[in-house]
């Protein structure tokens, strides 16, 4: 992947990205747009359970699927291989996630853009569940504590 492609899906915010281990692929049949993301290994990771900073090893690594958009697009996956750490405490921990808040399934600018749809007089629940590929429960469900 390039830094354009990164810049025009409006990822350059995270700044470790690790373009040689990414990939974007474009699937017309089914009109699926998938980022593949993977980050350089951060060297000021702490484990949460014991505050240690160190080199911790690698144990596996997990892949999280995000719901993004971009300007041109509403609708983009991006699965982001997360690394899980083993600590000298034992523990593991997953490498924390810059794209959403934690166990949220939309990046932070997907979120603020279903706000807006949702804040938009001249459509109900519905259109937007379809605009964005969410159910309505879901998305009433979600977006709920919002509205508060
Ligand atoms: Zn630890």
């Amino acid at each position: 992947m390039d830094k354009e492609s990164i810049l025009r899906l409006g990822l350059d915010f995270i700044k470790n990205i690790d373009l040689d281990r990414s990939d974007e692929l474009y699937d017309p049949s089914t009109n699926n747009h998938i980022i593949k993301l993977n980050l350089y290994k951060d060297d000021h990771i702490y484990c949460p359970h014991c505050g240690l900073i160190t080199n911790f090893e690698i144990r596996s690594s997990v892949v999280k699927k995000i719901n993004h958009y971009s300007s041109l697009e509403n609708n983009i996956i991006i699965k982001f291989y997360r690394r899980i750490f083993k600590c000298e405490c034992i523990k593991t921990f997953r490498e924390p996630n810059p794209f959403t808040e934690s166990k949220r399934k939309n990046t932070i600018q997907r979120e603020v853009k279903i706000l807006y749809a949702l804040k938009d007089i001249n459509k109900s629940f519905s259109d937007v569940a379809d605009e964005f590929n969410l159910s309505v429960t879901l998305l009433v469900i979600d977006f709920n504590s919002f509205n508060n």
